[in-house]
């Protein structure tokens, strides 16, 4: 398969969820880096402006404390508004004064203890007015505030025990506003607010203004619930952002998976069976093929064809034939291991790929399986052909690699193709093979050239009267003689030439030179006797091939009775009437016509029946059985017999020795062309035969 393919199907099936993998982590670490900043600087900043506060009213506390001692007033009376404990000590750290309880448990002065469920609730005291009564002198109130921020407003106003506390953090708050707020005298409010509060107590010290003694104030870092929920808030929607950023995610991976896995399916499946096509065969084959653990593995590769495909969509509908194709395809399926693939690969081959351990076993697997599907529907009987290449193991799992499966399966393409007939058959490749179809390729490149170039050149085997040893006549047969290939016998090229159409050629040039050479001869005053000449079955399929004949021999002027056509006996498996037609009319024109190899291959005796034939030559395997008990000698005593009823001049070819010529001269047989009298042989030593006339004596002995 093109790479292409394959590259298509990787990104398919790999598609970019890491990417999206990557992209969600770095959001995760991102956003969980951004909530924890966040976290750490609202919440100390937070934090840091409550203390802030808080040791800012100790501060007051002190202040106070001070002056309240200075002015001669009782300290006692002036903090209680504060509604805080808090221990005065002086330079040795005795405790000088105090209030409440001295929870102080570590150095530093800043214990920090457990909420007390049971303490007055407090509110955040953001502003402190002085008692007109206390301190008549500083009568206007005043605000003290957090920080420089003149913004700090005041929602709730009360009024305790002399002294005002404001609080708040909503309406803006001025000296001149101070008169309409409504007071409150009681902290009662306060106790509602309580559970709204969260509260840690712990203990500020501040130095007092003589730098030795220190006033230490009980303080609470107090968050409203509000402020918590807030926070909460903020959290909970980054991480809710996250959160659905990772459903989201999560949902587009899947899906995408999803969506490449049918996309693939779509891409494997062949239209025709619903079941594997031939790129999934390669994908999914050389994905088995190359893994390391099958390096141990021999595979098959196997292209199984249907030979009758066509015809029986002709004969039926090309429906039924897909119809039949899928049965075919569940059928093999059927009959494989798990980790061996089918595909229907093209119109009516499929590819296979087998895992076993004997050459032998795999052919009787192939067998039983196109045993199978021929029989696939009741009314018919399929024909199968099947081609079979091997992947042997490769424990280095080296060549694996980098193994091309549609090159292999090519190969069990082109074994498959080397069965010659229509019938039944398993071949499995051999390096033979590609040898040949190299070598037809190279003939191929050629053949015009050489044509062109006039390489082909004329051989002449002559044929004896077995009787008299006198010539008789010849067959020409063609010789190449390649600059490039060198010497090439003709079962090197007939074969190739007659598959790509180019035999045509071939008998048109035999003919051609042996009709000049005939004509050269008699000019030049030898006894000449008729010269056999192929003509191919291709050939003979053209209507005008008598005349195609004629009027090439007659451009050479030759005299028709010295050329002879000879047909090869599968030739008359053709359109008899157009082939008695031709005959008939070469004959008229003064041809003589043989029938070559007759008796090899299948039965032409109704062929002789039909057919006007002039000569007969019988084939050169009669003359090769041993052991046949004289039946050979029989049959062709018999064949010379029917000739002769016939009115046919008989030719034995392939004779090798006397034995056998002596019994084709007691049966009359007319010539012998073989060995015994004379190789094929060039022109100019066919002309010394013509003068000799008869056999030379010393190749007799
Ligand atoms: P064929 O027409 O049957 O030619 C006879 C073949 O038998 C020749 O082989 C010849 O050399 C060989 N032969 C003759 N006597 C003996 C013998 O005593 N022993 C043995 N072992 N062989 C003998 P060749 O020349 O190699 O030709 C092979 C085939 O090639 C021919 O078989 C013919 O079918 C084809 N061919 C040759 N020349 C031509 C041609 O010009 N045109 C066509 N169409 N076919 C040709
Ligand atoms: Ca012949
Ligand atoms: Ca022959």
């Amino acid at each position: 398969m093109a790479s292409s393919n394959e590259r298509r199907i990787r990104k398919l099936k790999k598609g970019n969820t890491w990417v999206w993998l990557i992209i969600f982590t770095v959001l995760v670490v991102a956003s969980s880096v951004l909530v924890a900043f966040f976290v750490s600087v609202y919440g100390s900043s937070f934090v840091n402006e409550k203390l802030n506060a808080e040791r800012d009213t100790v501060q007051n506390m002190a202040d106070l404390y001070e002056k309240s001692l200075h002015d001669g007033i009782d300290p006692a009376q002036v903090l209680d508004v504060f509604g805080r404990d808090y221990i005065v000590l002086d330079a040795d750290q005795h405790v000088t004064a105090s209030e409440g309880t001295d929870t102080r448990g570590l150095p530093g002065y800043e214990d920090v203890v457990s909420a007390d469920e049971d303490d007055e609730g407090s509110i955040d005291i953001s502003a402190f007015l002085y008692d007109a009564n206390l301190y008549p002198d500083q009568a206007a109130p005043i605000l003290r505030q957090t920080g420089d921020d003149v913004e700090v407003a005041i929602t709730e106003v009360f009024h305790d025990m002399d002294a005002y506390l404001v609080t708040s953090d909503k309406a803006m708050f001025s000296e001149g506003d101070i008169g309409k707020v409504s007071l409150l005298k009681s902290l009662r409010f306060l106790q509602n607010r309580k559970e709204q509060m969260v509260k840690i107590p712990f203990w500020i010290g501040v130095k007092m203004s003589d730098g030795q003694s220190e006033f230490i104030g009980k303080s609470y870092l107090t968050f409203e619930m509000t402020d918590l929920i807030l926070l909460m808030i903020i959290v909970a929607s980054i991480w809710l952002i996250v959160l659905s950023t990772y459903i989201v995610m999560i949902i587009n991976i899947i899906t995408g998976i999803a969506r490449r896995r049918k996309t693939l399916r779509v891409f494997f499946t062949d239209p025709v069976t619903q079941g594997n096509n031939y790129i999934c065969y390669v994908y999914k084959g050389s994905e088995a093929i190359r893994k390391y653990r099958n390096r141990g593995v021999r595979y098959y590769v196997v292209n199984l064809k249907f030979v009758g495909y066509r015809n029986f969509c002709v004969c039926h509908s090309a429906d039924a034939g897909e119809k039949v194709l899928g049965e075919i395809y569940r059928s093999i399926q059927g009959m494989l291991e798990k980790k061996e693939i089918c595909a229907h690969a093209t119109e009516a081959d499929f590819a296979l790929l087998l895992r076993e351990e004997e050459t032998g076993s795999v052919k009787d697997r192939i067998q039983a399986i196109i045993e199978k599907v021929s029989h696939v529907t009741d009314d018919h009987v399929f024909v199968f052909q099947a081609g079979i290449a091997t992947i042997e193991p490769d424990q280095k799992n080296e060549v694996r690699k980098t193994l091309d499966l549609g090159e292999v399966y090519n190969i069990a393409c082109a074994a498959r193709e080397s069965l010659d007939n229509e019938d039944t058959g398993i071949a499995f490749f051999d390096e033979t093979l590609v040898e040949d179809r190299r070598w037809a390729e190279t003939v191929q490149e050629r053949q015009q050239a050489a044509l062109d170039n006039e390489e082909f050149v004329v051989y002449y085997q002559p044929k004896y009267d077995p009787r008299t040893d006198e010539l008789r006549g010849a067959e020409a047969l063609i010789r190449w003689q390649s600059p490039e290939l060198g010497f090439v016998p003709p079962g090197r090229m007939i074969p190739i030439f007659e598959k790509n159409g180019f035999i045509t050629e071939i008998d048109h040039y035999m003919i051609k030179h042996v009709a000049r050479d005939q004509k050269r001869w008699l000019d030049a005053g030898f006894r000449c006797v008729p010269v056999s000449v192929n003509v191919s079955r291709a050939h003979f399929i053209e209507s005008d091939l008598a005349e195609q004949i004629r009027d090439l021999v007659d451009v050479e002027g030759t005299p028709h009775e010295l050329v002879e056509i000879e047909l090869t006996e599968s030739a008359f498996f053709d359109d008899k009437k157009a082939m008695i037609h031709t005959i008939e009319e070469l004959k008229s024109f003064g041809f003589a016509v043989s029938m070559d190899d007759f008796g090899s291959g299948y039965s032409s005796l109704n062929s002789l029946k039909d057919m006007p034939l002039d000569v007969l030559k019988l084939d050169a395997e009669f003359f090769r059985g041993e052991n046949d008990n004289g039946r050979a000698e029989i049959v062709v005593s018999e064949a010379i017999k029917l000739a002769k009823y016939l009115d046919m001049r008989t030719v034995a070819e392939g004779v090798e020795v006397r034995e056998q010529v002596e019994f084709l001269a007691s049966q009359d047989c007319d010539m012998i062309q073989g060995y015994f009298y004379a190789k094929p042989m060039p022109g100019a030593d066919y002309e010394v035969r013509m003068k000799e006339r008869y056999k030379p004596k010393d190749e007799t002995e």
